[in-house]
């Protein structure tokens, strides 16, 4: 039998899960996608303005951290990858910066995106005011009230934030409504999805962007280690795509254990929860088959976590895939324990984590490591953002 493989196929799926179930109306622009995406990212002039940009304006590679402290506490090497250290604070502009690029070669003229707590819209944004591109961002209204700083940003940089009225008018329906602009302005349009979610071959671009990471841990983990895997890699899941980075050199490595950490809310059972791969079931969502938390006949159940960015009711075809086939071992982290988790790092090492990344620290308390245990582990984004959420729950810590 031929050994099971976690890269995307040929078709579009990974297992089960996967594939472009869109309307008719984006089907042309979608298979013009497919065309296209790999021979972009494949090309020279793409990586050379890519890997230039992602030094001189990210500001990478990341530092791979060896956290001593923490380290001690938990018995293993634990290293932290410091995406909190890139410019816009978060993993989510290594894929902004490599979705624009590919826009302008395509020759499209306007960016959509959405955004829940706004991390990406302001990505977005960024990268749009560097490539002079109009942007336009949906937001659930309800999340422009709780992330006002965050639209404030975006419109700092120019972009035209839409607030979003339907459902619950969260992060769900504004990939819906953005979705919907999509279908009105396919042709001059690049949607820059946000995470590895939405039809096929947005799940595939946007591993493919933030592989960077764990191409960075390859080299630099032959420096430290002397070799270029660890025994562990940890990242938290809203959608996916900081862990699909983190782990993207490494799907088809079993030496590699990888340990990830979905928000379990108020918990797994207290129906506040956005413990998609504890909870959901396969269903169809922002056009991908994926593990969804839905009622018995596929209404989308609303997510509920303390951390804006990993309050989305799916998960990312890839993870979906390892997940069931038990290469992935996730883990649902509750609220105070995510809030414990960012109080320790804070203390033991002097970097104040988002809430989502704390979400991955909160895991190691629920890993027993041998000793030369090699454990890194990918802060997603910085805290700045999150600090009123800290202190209103900082009897958790
Ligand atoms: C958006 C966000 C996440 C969750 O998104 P993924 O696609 O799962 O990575 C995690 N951490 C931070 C800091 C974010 O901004």
């Amino acid at each position: 039998m031929k050994k099971e493989s976690f890269y995307v196929d040929e078709r579009g799926y990974y297992g089960e899960f996967g594939g472009a179930y869109i309307p008719e109306i984006l089907y042309k622009v979608v298979k013009d996608l497919k065309e296209a995406y790999l021979p972009i990212i494949e090309s020279e002039e793409f990586q050379k303005e890519y890997c230039q940009l992602l030094r001189d304006y990210v500001g990478r590679p990341s530092p791979l951290y060896y956290a001593a402290r923490m380290s001690e506490k938990y018995g293993c090497r634990l290293y932290l990858k410091r995406e909190d250290l890139n410019h816009t604070g978060a993993h989510k502009i290594n894929n902004t910066v490599g979705q624009i690029l590919m826009a302008k070669k395509m020759g499209k003229t306007r960016i959509i995106a959405e955004t829940g707590a706004g991390q990406h819209g302001v990505a977005t944004a960024t990268v749009c005011a560097l490539m002079n591109m109009k942007c336009e961002v949906f937001m659930g209204a309800t999340d422009v009230e709780r992330q006002h700083t965050n639209v404030e940003r975006m419109k700092m940089l120019g972009a035209e934030v839409h607030p979003v009225t339907t459902g619950n008018m969260t992060l769900s329906d504004a990939c819906s409504e953005a979705i919907r602009d999509w279908c009105c302005h396919p042709k001059d349009t690049f949607y820059i999805v946000g995470s590895t979610m939405g039809p096929h071959p947005y799940p595939d671009i946007v591993a493919r962007m933030q592989s960077i990471i764990s191409k960075e841990l390859k080299e630099q983990l032959m420096e430290k280690e002397g070799r270029d895997y660890p025994d562990y890699l940890v990242a938290c899941v809203g959608g996916g795509s900081n862990a699909a980075g983190t782990v993207y050199h490494y799907l088809d490595d079993e030496r590699v254990k990888i340990v990830l950490a979905e928000a379990g809310g108020h918990g797994v059972d207290s129906g506040h929860t956005a413990a998609t791969m504890h909870c959901g079931t396969t269903g169809i969502l922002h056009g991908a088959k994926m593990l969804v938390m839905q009622t018995p006949d596929g209404q989308i159940e609303e997510a509920f976590t303390i951390s804006a960015g990993l309050d989305y009711p799916g998960v990312g075809p890839m993870h979906c895939n390892m997940f069931q086939k038990g290469r992935s071992k996730v883990l649902a982290i509750n609220d105070d324990e995510a809030i414990r988790g960012g109080y320790e790092l804070t203390r033991l090492e002097g970097i104040i984590p988002a809430i989502e990344s704390a979400h991955a620290v909160a895991a190691l308390s629920k890993l027993t490591f041998k000793a030369d245990d090699v454990v890194v582990l990918t802060v997603s984004g910085r805290g700045d953002k999150d600090i009123e959420t800290y202190l209103k729950h900082k009897e958790w810590a």
